[in-house]
């Protein structure tokens, strides 16, 4: 995680606007758990970002594109007929015949 301030003022504390505090029956605090990110500059008040859920995001999204593009599929070579998985050269991996889909 890595937060900055939205109109990056310099300010280095941040408040969590949906945590859940867990205390203690005297009312100590305990542990707290974040039910939905959000947070707030506690310098200027302005929404905080969290740099480092932005690549994160952006990684997944593109491994899903990534595995939705390249699917590979079981093929029968019809040359020496045999169920092969199709890698990305398009060519039989037990005789070297080229394959087609
Ligand atoms: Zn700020
Ligand atoms: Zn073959």
């Amino acid at each position: 995680m890595l937060l900055v301030c939205s109109r990056r003022c310099g300010g280095d504390l941040f408040r969590e606007l949906f945590a859940e505090v867990e205390v203690d029956s005297a009312g100590q605090y305990q542990d707290h758990r974040v039910a939905q990110p959000g947070y707030v500059c506690l310098n200027c008040g302005a929404p905080a970002l969290d740099l480092a859920a932005v690549p994160a995001e952006l990684e997944a999204e593109a491994r899903e594109e990534e595995a939705a593009t390249f699917t590979p599929s079981d093929v029968l070579c019809p040359v020496c007929e045999t169920m092969v998985r199709l890698d990305a050269n398009l060519e039989c991996p037990h005789c070297g015949s080229p394959l087609t889909v």
